[in-house]
């Protein structure tokens, strides 16, 4: 198992099963149609949270909107999002939840407590 695919184990454990887009087992009942940010922004989520370099929430959020929120077609030009305002964007409302998973991921990394799960 590499690092993305344990992030995305842990997402599946912690997020998943209480997305209103999950069914509590940890799968994802979004259309074929649908994509959940949090898959697909994955890599740029962890960028972002690696390198935000604070604890205040906020500052993550404004990282998470100027690197991640700007790649989705969600979106609009004046940085408001009508998936944010509803409430149904995953990455959004799960997001505190999201940082915890990738520092606490990075902190067993760096007390190579993982090495022998990634070997
Ligand atoms: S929308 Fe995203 S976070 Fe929610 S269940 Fe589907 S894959 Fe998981
Ligand atoms: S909050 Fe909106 S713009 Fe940001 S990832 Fe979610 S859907 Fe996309």
């Amino acid at each position: 198992m590499n690092l993305q695919q344990y992030y995305w184990q842990q997402i599946r454990e912690k997020v998943c099963t209480q997305c209103m887009h999950g069914d509590a087992k940890g799968n994802c009942s979004l259309s074929t149609t649908e994509e959940c940010a949090l898959k697909v922004y994955l890599p740029e989520i962890i960028s972002v949270v690696a390198n935000a370099h604070t604890d205040s929430y906020e500052r993550q959020l404004y990282k998470l909107r100027r690197h991640v929120c700007i790649l989705c077609d969600w979106q609009m030009p004046d940085m408001t999002c009508q998936k944010r305002t509803e409430g149904t964007c995953a990455l959004e409302r799960y997001y505190p939840i999201i940082i915890e998973i990738i520092k606490d991921a990075r902190k067993k990394l760096q007390n190579a407590e993982v090495d022998s799960a990634f070997t």
